[in-house]
């Protein structure tokens, strides 16, 4: 069985659609992750309405530069989390990003949501997913004072010293369809042990033009496969394996 364990599935407007063709190439879950105030009563809703939908909540590392409003809102925003805290699998998408958020005085904010997002997985004894785009280090030097369950970091493309750091420290690196094009993704791929890699659409991102789906992990798969030269029945059991070990709610 595929999960998509990363997908911003409430952006689609042909969500039907995307799980029933996902379905279709063996994804049978998808975990859909919360990343702005308003999306996280909506990826609630999501996960009633189907049945593959699993909901993650938190907080966008780039909400400070959409929603001024964030930070009086951050403690109902906890709250929301925290009352619907036996339905989510995990904390995410959350993080810091000092590469798409170019303006340094948000980031004051932007650590003080991810502390406040790491100290409620802890409390809540939750895996986090994690966005570390441009702040790799700022991001690994905070997770040494936390105790979580799990570490999923979504998508990482920063450099090797901080990649070999993770993979000491046992974090669970997903894939997405970049692997496709991306010299740091195959990077990710070639020096992750198979044990802890995970399978991700981050959908509806677009890869080379074309909107990120879950279906695309079976491709994921299929690419990681070869690169690794494992057998793909036997790197996808693997991988469902790691699955379970990080977001075992989900099962
Ligand atoms: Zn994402």
């Amino acid at each position: 069985m595929l999960v998509d364990i990363h997908c911003h599935a409430n952006l689609y407007l042909n969500l039907d659609e995307i799980v029933a063709d996902a379905k279709k190439a063996g994804v049978h879950k998808i975990i859909s992750v919360g990343m702005s105030q308003t999306s996280l009563a909506r990826v609630i809703e999501i996960s009633e309405n189907y049945d593959t939908i699993y909901p993650a909540l938190g907080i966008h590392p780039e909400e400070v530069k959409m929603n001024k409003e964030i930070d009086q809102n951050l403690d109902k925003v906890i709250e929301f989390i925290r009352e619907n805290s036996n339905k989510i699998c995990a904390i995410g998408e959350i993080g810091l990003d000092h590469y798409f958020v170019k303006d340094r005085s948000l980031y004051p904010i932007q650590t003080k949501i991810f502390k406040k997002m790491l100290s409620l997985a802890q409390e809540l004894t939750l895996p986090v997913n994690l966005h570390t785009k441009g702040a790799e280090k700022e991001i690994f030097e905070l997770l040494s004072s936390y105790k979580l369950p799990e570490v999923n970091i979504h998508w990482y493309s920063g450099p090797d010293e901080l990649l070999k750091l993770g993979i000491e420290r046992g974090y669970y690196f997903s894939i997405t369809p970049a692997i496709s094009y991306s010299p740091p993704v195959k990077k990710v791929v070639e020096l992750v042990d198979q044990k802890h890699l995970l399978l991700e659409s981050d959908g509806p991102v677009k890869y080379s033009g074309q909107i990120g789906t879950p279906k695309m992990i079976k491709d994921v798969l299929a690419k990681i496969a070869a690169i690794k030269k494992i057998d793909i029945g036997v790197l996808e059991s693997q991988i469902e394996k790691n699955t379970k070990k990080v977001f075992p709610r989900i099962f």
